[in-house]
């Protein structure tokens, strides 16, 4: 048995991924076994009382504490000789000091930027401030940047272009049950987050219409009242064609333009050429399910857009969720109660992760690195000279692909990622992984990335350790401690500290999250993202708190933008975008469209999912699903191995035959490593506002593996 138990009592928590924050309760006696006899401490009881979830939970939520005991769970720390030495157990005073004496080699020899960061958007809000400002104090790079580019980053750079300000929902995810109407483009939220149908669900039951935009038939778009599945990469021409039809049948919102938006004018003179017969030639829309979608989502005041990756991971994401935007606001809907924009982010801490300095253009408090006002605040928190903070550094791919190049950093420190699995054109990050001189990974497993290491820090993961995250919602929650870590093991926060301190850092480096989080309210105050009024007694007593809270007796912001919009002038900017098609079209040679996703049982690169027996089970490799059409014109049968190849590698899978997909795309989950590797095939084509690469859509040809 690895662990034993904390506490007698049940503790509160949430679920170790997702963004939905699930709550749970942790107890047992410690005598008590899991199915199957693996020795597990915990049972998992859902919590009613956490709005998100209201006692459900999904199948990862339900076999959460296996991740305590996998099987290769890490409990010492690993270093290699050399490059080409295995590795091999070592102490963590050894391991430190070697950390330790490269990065000193390496900024000694080609300054504070050859040593990187990376981290993720599952860490909690204390690891994202501290490993941010451990990145710009203690090594002084401006080289870190983290995994939550890969995932909502357009949405947050299309809500700051048309708000201000990004903070995922407009409101409490329980408003969603009394809309009229939700459109959902490109989320499967049945699969990826299944306690989020019941709002919906909820909403259905009122009389609401859920609307799903997807070119999949997905387990969300099989509940929904209408489904639109146009091909990959035209979003963004069906919602200025919802915008033009919207137009031209009366249906905007006037009044509300006028008052509370900018902009509208130009939109409408680019929507203006968005005829629907235009529209579905190059969606494939049909052009009466479209004037459905506009009239549903018309037909009474309480209604939302929601985004997910679908819209968003594309080379002009930004864009795509900006024209969505623009129809949200076209109808009138944000900045009202009960109505509105809204991202769906998918990471457990995606919301907190992006808000407190882990990206490269960011200080904590959702300030812009480049802002002298913001510089001179957290400077002033962190115990040093403005001007001692590095500026803007390279967006994730940007840095990935930086690594090991003349001018590029040298050595990276990385937390709470996979990039090996999860960044695009995988085998190329690779490639730039190995050139590196050094590479550090802190993680509770040996991910495909951490292999690769040069040294392997075992962390305490969720149920071992407390924090907080915020939600989806922006509502900031807290996880707490459970069961103690198991021996030689340490928390990402006492990693820093140690590191900060034999790097004679300046400034004071806790360990413990309560004193971190004291550090992070400070450094958030009067940023958008102010975290100054929430301490963890409220959140524990209030059940979570919305941000902005600029005091203690603030009640938190469970609906910003009510009263006006985080814009110099109060109003919402309409930005006009026009349709310019995938970054990579199909052609002769790559006649398919590939896009990816997410199944039920796996979780984002899968390293944690994939060591869960039951989810393994479930979910035990990548396939690729496509059309009977198609695979008849292939020769592919059900079942088959089939090599999938693009522009920029192959993988090989079983073909999954459905019905449920266009004519002209497949589909791969990204959860596996080895061949069956999605990022193998996509294109890490960049949107110019957030740098997001273009998951979602890439050009491919199929062929049958022939059997021996
Ligand atoms: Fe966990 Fe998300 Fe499933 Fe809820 S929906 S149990 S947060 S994985």
């Amino acid at each position: 048995r690895p662990h034993t138990l904390g506490t007698m009592t049940d503790t509160p928590t949430h679920c170790p991924y997702c963004a939905l924050q699930c709550g749970m309760s942790l107890g047992g006696d410690g005598a008590e076994e899991a199915p199957g006899g693996r020795g597990l401490p915990l049972r998992v009881v859902p919590r009613e009382d956490v709005p998100a979830n209201r006692g459900g939970l999904c199948q990862k939520g339900w076999t959460s504490t296996e991740l305590l005991a996998v099987p290769d769970r890490l409990a010492t720390p690993l270093m290699r000789a050399s490059r080409d030495a295995p590795l091999e157990p070592c102490g963590w005073d050894e391991a430190l000091d070697r950390i330790v004496s490269e990065i000193t080699r390496s900024q000694g020899a080609y300054g504070p930027d050859s040593v990187a960061v990376f981290g993720g958007g599952g860490l909690t809000n204390e690891k994202a401030y501290q490993l941010g400002k451990f990145a710009r104090v203690a090594l002084r790079t401006s080289q870190i940047d983290y995994n939550g580019r890969f995932c909502m980053s357009s949405a947050a750079a299309a809500s700051g272009r048309a708000f201000g300000m990004d903070r995922g929902l407009p409101g409490p995810i329980t408003d969603l049950g009394r809309a009229d109407a939700v459109l959902l483009v490109g989320g499967n939220v049945a699969e990826t987050m299944p306690p989020f149908m019941r709002h919906l669900t909820d909403m259905q039951k009122a009389g609401g219409a859920l609307i799903v935009v997807d070119p999949r038939r997905t387990a969300t778009a099989r509940q929904a009242n209408l489904h639109l599945q146009p091909t990959p990469g035209t979003d963004l021409a069906l919602a200025n064609g919802l915008l033009h039809l919207a137009i031209v049948d009366g249906l905007l919102d006037e009044a509300y333009l006028k008052a509370r938006t900018s902009g509208f004018e130009a939109v409408r003179t680019v929507v203006n050429a968005y005829m629907p017969e235009r529209v579905e030639r190059i969606t494939g829309v049909p052009v009466p399910y479209m004037r459905e979608a506009v009239r549903l989502l018309a037909r009474g005041a309480r209604s939302y857009i929601l985004t997910a990756r679908g819209t968003e991971q594309h080379a002009r994401g930004t864009d795509m969720v900006t024209a969505f935007i623009n129809l949200a606001l076209g109808l009138g809907l944000p900045g009202r109660e009960g109505a509105g924009y809204g991202c769906l982010t998918g990471q457990g801490n995606g919301q907190g992760g992006r808000e407190h300095g882990q990206k490269a253009d960011q200080l904590p408090g959702y300030r812009k690195i480049d802002d002298p006002a913001a510089r001179a605040h957290v400077a002033a928190v962190w115990g040093v000279d403005p001007g001692d903070l590095p500026g803007p550094g390279r967006s994730a791919y940007e840095l990935l692909s930086a690594l090991g190049t003349a001018g590029g950093p040298r050595a990276m420190l990385l937390f709470g990622s996979n990039p090996v699995v999860s960044a695009p054109r995988a085998s190329a990050v690779e490639e730039r992984l190995d050139a590196l001189d050094f590479l550090a990974v802190a993680d509770f497993v040996p991910s495909e990335t951490a292999r690769r290491a040069d040294v392997v820090l075992p962390t305490a993961q969720w149920a071992e350790e407390s924090g907080t995250m915020t939600n989806l919602e922006g509502r900031v929650l807290r996880r707490n401690r459970a069961v103690r870590p198991p021996g030689g093991v340490r928390t990402d926060l006492e990693i820093l500290a140690v590191l900060a301190d034999r790097l004679h850092a300046p400034g004071t480096w806790s360990a413990e999250p309560a004193e971190v989080f004291e550090e992070l309210r400070e450094a958030s105050a009067g940023g958008l993202a102010d975290y100054s009024g929430i301490t963890y007694a409220r959140i524990e007593k209030e059940g979570g708190v919305f941000w902005p809270c600029p005091s203690e007796d603030h009640p938190g912001t469970p609906r910003p933008f009510l009263d006006r919009f985080a814009t110099p002038d109060g109003r919402a900017r309409m930005t006009p975008v026009e349709h310019g098609g995938p970054a990579e079209d199909v052609d002769g040679d790559y006649p398919v469209y590939l896009t990816t996703g997410r199944v039920l049982a796996q979780y984002q690169s899968g390293a944690q999912t994939r060591r869960v027996r039951p989810l393994a089970d479930a979910a035990p490799e990548a396939f690729v699903e496509l059309h009977p059409d198609l695979a008849d014109r292939l020769g592919i049968a059900e079942g088959a191995a089939v090599r999938v190849a693009s522009r920029r590698g192959a993988a090989t899978v079983r073909a999954r035959l459905t019905d449920a997909i266009r004519h002209d795309t497949v589909f791969i989950p990204f959860h596996w490593a080895g061949e069956g590797r999605a990022n193998l095939l996509t294109n890490p084509a960049l949107d110019p506002m957030s740098r997001m690469p273009e998951f979602k859509v890439c050009a491919v040809r199929l062929e049958p593996v022939p059997t021996p």
